[in-house]
């Protein structure tokens, strides 16, 4: 491996978000983490979403090296949503990645193998790249501008389209509006921080001309303080350490990362990877974005998968673990053991545990609402409430899958708006849990024979 690749990736990250979860954007609390009732696509779970919080603030202060946190709640009381909210509120680029405790037995490779990749899919690298800024690209760049007699300093950030090659930005009315309208016009000299990107007013090399201003507001000859023409500039690259494995190893190609079929990853290439970032972290080229990792139905994991969750929570780069389980005190797998959530004491002792509880019929009613927003599915008063019942008598999660099915009834039909008849006429065609259960016992004799 003489040189990690790396630009195949480029557009490959984020392809699971989308989906069940796509509508929580955070954890919808308030500067003092207070949890406001609904908010960014969460609701109720307050005291479980004001704990997230905590912890959070925690990771913010470098103060939560070494432990993890535990979901204890039943099914369906929003653990997986309460953790994708901690990562979408630690930064966009934060990785979150998922798997489920039983998952990690069926896939076609070791335990220990399918926990690391789980791992590295929630550990970010952050890469800075220099490129050249070519003709009638678009940039973004930051503005400061000191103080200076009679305005104040301002900050902002810009986005420039480059019209002559390198020389001239047309920096057009935004400019005028972030710089201050009063201080910036044509002609003026503005520098370009090679390394920042940051913008300084210089002063002016030309005088006013009835040329510029007919060319409206621009900045010309944008140069850096250095007199050096600004050509190049920074470009940053979001990848899973996940990602730059499977691009490296030999026997798979890039592709694998969307059929999920990486197989195993050699130890050498990733000791090499590490290597290699280490160095990049070192030269300032990258940075470590650590995510969150959620293990669902943690209570399936077994003795040997615990051991290399504690190992695994030690090193430097660990994203945040979240676990969750349903169950109460359990056999720990592997073992003639029993303990709390079937996990280890020696893990336990490191887990901060939030209790999620279930939901009330409002509640339900709000994310059910959230959920036909989210999918663009405009639905009646009438049918709404429908799915809150539903979603009251078998699961919440049930009613929300009914929203697309029913949704496609309703196009059948030639509907505009999906009415109760598209929701009962789906609630039909599939079972919930419980009917599903009730059928199968009525029926058990047919299906022995
Ligand atoms: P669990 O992990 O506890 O089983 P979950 O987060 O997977 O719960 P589901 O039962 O799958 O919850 O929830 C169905 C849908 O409701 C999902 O789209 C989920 O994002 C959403 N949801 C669950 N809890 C909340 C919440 N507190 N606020 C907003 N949406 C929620």
């Amino acid at each position: 491996m003489a040189e990690l690749k790396l630009s195949e990736s480029r557009d490959l990250t984020r392809i699971e978000r989308i989906g069940a979860h796509s509508h929580i954007r955070g954890l919808g609390l308030d500067s003092a983490l207070e949890p406001r009732a609904v908010s960014e696509g969460m609701v109720g779970q307050t005291a479980a979403r004001k704990a997230a919080g905590v912890i959070l603030q925690m990771i913010k202060d470098g103060k939560i090296a070494g432990r993890a946190v535990l979901l204890a709640g039943q099914p369906g009381t929003g653990k997986t949503a309460i953790a994708m909210g901690m990562a979408k509120s630690l930064g966009l680029e934060t990785p979150f990645a998922m798997i489920s405790g039983s998952e990690i037995f069926s896939l076609e490779m070791s335990k220990t193998e399918a926990l690391m990749q789980a791992f590295r899919k929630a550990i970010g690298v952050r890469i800075k790249e220099e490129t050249e800024i070519i003709e009638g690209e678009v940039v973004e760049v930051q503005i400061d501008r000191p103080a200076v007699a009679g305005a104040a300093s301002k900050t902002g950030k810009l986005t420039l389209k480059t019209t002559e090659m390198e020389t001239v930005y047309d920096l057009g009315a935004k400019m005028i509006e972030a710089l201050g309208k009063e201080k910036v016009q044509s002609g003026d000299v503005i520098a370009i921080d090679k390394a920042s990107g940051k913008i300084t007013k210089l002063g002016r090399s030309f005088s006013r001309s009835r040329d510029y201003d007919a060319m409206g507001p621009q900045v010309k000859f944008v140069q850096c303080p250095d007199g050096e023409l600004q050509k190049r500039k920074e470009v940053v690259h979001c990848v899973t350490l996940h990602e730059i494995d499977v691009i490296n190893s030999r026997t798979q190609g890039f592709l694998a990362l969307f059929t999920g079929d990486t197989g195993e990853i050699r130890a050498e290439v990733r000791e090499q990877i590490d290597t290699k970032v280490a160095e990049w972290r070192e030269e300032g080229k990258a940075d470590i974005v650590p995510g969150v990792l959620f293990i669902d139905e943690v209570h399936m994991l077994d003795i040997e998968c615990f051991s290399f969750l504690n190992r695994a929570l030690e090193n430097e780069m660990a994203p945040i673990l979240v676990v969750a389980t349903n169950r109460g005190i359990t056999t720990i797998r592997g073992t003639n053991y029993k303990s709390p959530h079937g996990i280890p004491i020696d893990l336990l002792d490191r887990l901060l545990i939030i209790t999620t509880q279930p939901y009330t019929k409002d509640e339900i009613r709000k994310i059910v609402d959230i959920r036909c927003q989210e999918e663009e599915v405009e639905t009646s008063e009438e049918a709404k409430a429908l799915l809150t019942h539903i979603g009251v008598e078998t699961s919440l999660r049930y009613a929300i899958n009914l929203i697309t099915a029913a949704s496609l009834a309703c196009q059948r039909r030639k509907g505009k708006l999906v009415e109760s008849e598209d929701i009962t006429r789906v609630y039909n065609l599939f079972l919930d849990v419980k009917r599903s259960t009730q059928y199968l016992m009525e029926y058990q004799n047919q299906y022995m024979f």
